[in-house]
């Protein structure tokens, strides 16, 4: 048996990790991240941490798991918010 596959393969980059995405609002998403999006120290869609950082839902590294709060910044969460007309009063209760 030839196991030439032993890994010593250590990059410095950290592979990504896939998540469970739950946004705010619609479906759950299959994604892939960096351990700082998952806390919620970068924008979940484009990895930005010069921005303002908003709460976008949740994310599961794994069924059953914990729920991470990850953010966005404005620019995608107004993005995934398109079909919520902002001109409509909130229903009253
Ligand atoms: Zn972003």
């Amino acid at each position: 048996m030839t196991s030439d596959l032993t890994s010593h393969q250590l990059t410095a980059a950290r592979p990504p990790i896939p998540i469970d995405y739950h946004p705010i609002e619609g479906p759950a998403q299959r994604l892939l991240v960096s351990g700082e999006q998952l806390h919620a120290n970068a924008c979940l869609h484009c990895g930005s941490d010069q921005q303002q950082l908003l709460t976008a839902g949740h994310a599961y590294t794994h069924a059953g798991g914990l729920a991470w709060v990850v953010v966005a910044c404005a620019a995608h969460l107004a993005r995934s918010h398109e079909h919520s007309p902002s001109e409509a009063p909130p229903p009253s209760v």
